[in-house]
């Protein structure tokens, strides 16, 4: 059973420039539980820097996850792009194992004229192949987190990332409430709209909730999706922030929530004194 840790996307402020290392031993400092590592541009972390990020990961008691490049699509049609999509998602499952990261949140396609089914597939002969790999490079700490997509254009609704990490037990799936605002219309506007989305996962499978990996942000949206990310408290954004830390605490949601917004280590600070007041 593991609680609740809280987290900034990427290497926090104080810790600008100066590596992943010093990001962890920062967290550490600000009295945050976990990083996630933005490979989202490319994978720059290197083997041998990776092991650094490990044994400073293990000595600062920190959680690490992973963002998993944009340019991935696993529902490609031409196959070099196919072939770039595997390769850098297992890229980013390598050196996020080798640094002692547990999960790797990927948007993992786009959905083209394609049915869901026919992804799916498509994404779990991909991750098969990164798992083969994964063994014989000696890695077995890492899972593939399909995430929550943010726009409609992307396969990933709720009960399709819950589903592939029920099919394949290597996988799990990542939790966007940011995304999950986007692309409900702006619904999450209250505890209660939380509460529902939360039994909704405990109802699909119950251990989903004891080790969740979260990302959250304000946002703000169209009918496509997702446009771009807010702080928690700007105005501009309508997600209830209070409301999904009250049903997080509520429904005893363990796991690692990264906090997505331009301010992360703000943010993550935000909620996670707002979470121990409860
Ligand atoms: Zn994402």
């Amino acid at each position: 059973m593991h609680s609740l840790s809280f987290g900034p996307a990427g290497i926090p402020q104080r810790a600008a420039g100066k590596g992943i290392v010093r990001g962890v031993e920062a967290v550490k400092e600000l009295g945050l539980g976990c990083m996630e590592l933005e490979f989202v541009q490319s994978v720059y972390l290197k083997e041998e820097k990776a092991k650094e990020v490990d044994e400073a990961r293990k000595k600062a008691g920190i959680r690490l996850s992973v963002h998993a490049p944009y340019f991935i699509n696993l529902n490609a049609r031409a196959p070099e792009t196919m072939r770039a999509s595997i390769e850098r998602l297992y890229l980013a499952c390598k050196m996020g194992g080798i640094a002692g990261a547990e999960s790797v949140a990927v948007h993992a396609a786009f959905r083209h004229e394609n049915d869901s089914k026919t992804i799916q597939k498509k994404i779990l002969e991909a991750c098969d192949e990164i798992y083969e790999r994964l063994d014989k490079d000696g890695i077995k700490n890492i899972q593939i987190a399909p995430e929550y997509a943010g726009k409609k254009s992307q396969w990933g609704t709720l009960e399709e990332v819950m589903e592939i990490a029920s099919i394949d037990k290597r996988l799990r799936w990542c939790m966007d409430f940011g995304h999950a605002h986007a692309c409900t219309n702006g619904s999450m506007t209250s505890k209660k709209a939380f509460d529902g989305l939360l039994e909704q996962i405990e109802k699909y499978d119950k251990n989903y909730l004891k080790d969740l990996h979260i990302q959250a942000c304000g946002i703000t949206y169209t009918e496509k999706g997702e446009r771009y990310h807010t702080p928690f408290e700007s105005d501009e954004s309508t997600l209830n922030w209070k409301g999904m830390i009250e049903s997080l605490k509520e429904f005893k949601v363990g796991g690692m929530f990264i906090a997505e917004t331009p301010n992360q280590e703000h943010d993550a600070l935000l909620c996670k004194q707002y979470y121990e007041e409860l």
